[in-house]
């Protein structure tokens, strides 16, 4: 017999629907039925899709981001860190965490899930293709000499995005402005020239291999958008006269709120450096992400959350911090974080929906979250099920 819950309300990811009996068996969502309620004051929800995280940091308390954690520790260390950061997310709900700096670490650990090896969240890893001194290869200290690999030609793009391949990444990441947490580098810096990201995404597109963009200044989106990215990340220095273009594409947006926020209020071991970037890219944020989001710009849930910053469970605030910004309603807000996540990363027939033929992802919580998302925290979730099988709590009944 199929696992099910008996009688229990849903909201599929668009919409509440009363109490439904609920069953699966595997990974598939085998039926959706009315039913009488058995369980009031429950409801399910489809798993959260998270589209930008950053999984391989230390989950230890005590090492800092300007610490040598990243460049000391081995390879097969940082894969049980990238795992126990995935299920701890997961424990918040996140069923589905897009990594969008990702080595052969997270593609690895990706695959144990999948193959069942392991018991996890869906993991996608993203590989960057970036230039020297761009954001990306700052991340490790100017001076540091065992460095990720960098691609400076358009030749070389299509050499590095062919590598990623190869290795098994779901998707491809690119910059197309400086950073925050990188070393020494401009946020104002453009990073590649047109060529190179033309060659980028031309080759990522033929190998079925999604693109995501950082890119902070109004040039890096301009450029995104022209080269044809498939998702904006942070998107900070958005101006009115790119709502339109952005809207026109039906470009996806992570708006990474709180980590802005965090490291602009500095503290927590953040270089001065950073928090001096952070702070000026927040400055002029809040009106133009409310205008941008009342014009209709796509906002999905994208927090950049690396468990230090953004900690286990703060996707929930940033959702909340979603809402409020963008003056959406709990259940809008939810959408950007279910269904409408999915179908940015291209799974929008197969994931974040609780409806027959979906993957078996969702979350029991208490109380009834697209009415209000106070209710979604994390000690208020019940059980977490991905690819039908419980990852944290306990099925009810
Ligand atoms: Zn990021």
């Amino acid at each position: 017999m199929n696992p099910s819950l008996e009688g229990i309300t849903i909201w599929d990811g668009v919409s509440v629907a009363g109490p439904r009996r609920l069953e699966w068996s595997g990974d598939r969502i085998e039926s959706v039925q009315p039913a009488d309620d058995r369980f009031p004051g429950l409801s399910v929800i489809p798993g959260l899709v998270d589209t930008h995280v950053h999984l391989d940091t230390s989950v230890l308390d005590g090492a800092g981001p300007g610490d040598a954690w990243p460049l000391v520790t081995p390879d097969e260390e940082k894969a049980m860190h990238v795992a126990a950061h995935a299920l701890r997310f997961a424990a918040s709900g996140v069923t589905t965490l897009r990594d969008l700096a990702a080595t052969s670490v997270q593609i690895a650990v990706g695959r144990a899930f999948d193959q069942g090896v392991l018991d996890g969240p869906r993991l996608l890893a993203s590989g960057p293709v970036g230039m020297t001194a761009g954001h990306g290869d700052l991340f490790t200290p100017p001076r540091f000499r065992d460095r990720p690999p960098v691609a400076d030609s358009p030749d070389e793009c299509r050499r590095l995005v062919r590598q990623w391949a190869r290795e098994g990444a779901s998707g491809i990441k690119i910059y197309t402005s400086g950073g925050i947490f990188s070393m020494g580098d401009r946020v104002g810096w453009r990073n590649q020239t047109r060529a190179e990201i033309a060659a980028t995404v031309d080759e990522a597109h033929a190998l079925q291999l999604r693109v995501a963009a950082h890119a902070h200044t109004a040039e890096g989106i301009d450029i995104a958008l022209a080269e044809g990215v498939d998702s904006i990340e942070h998107a900070t220095g958005v101006t009115e006269e790119q709502f339109a273009a952005l809207v026109a594409a039906d470009m996806p947006v992570g708006p990474t709120l709180l980590i802005n926020d965090q490291v602009a209020a500095g503290g927590n071991g953040i270089r001065a450096e950073s928090s001096e970037k952070a702070r000026d890219v927040v400055a002029g944020r809040d009106p133009a992400f409310r205008a941008a989001a009342r014009a209709g710009v796509r906002f999905v849930l994208g927090t950049d959350a690396n468990g230090r910053f953004v900690r286990h469970g703060g996707q929930l605030d940033e959702l909340r911090a979603m809402q409020q910004l963008f003056d959406w309603t709990a259940e809008r807000a939810l959408v950007s974080a279910t269904s409408d996540a999915a179908a940015s990363l291209g799974l929008g027939s197969s994931l974040g929906r609780v409806a027959e033929g979906y993957h078996a992802d969702f979350v029991v919580v208490r109380g009834r979250p697209w009415e209000s998302l106070d209710e979604l925290t994390t000690d208020r979730i019940v059980a977490v099920v991905s690819r039908g099988r419980v990852l944290a709590g306990q099925l009810p009944g």
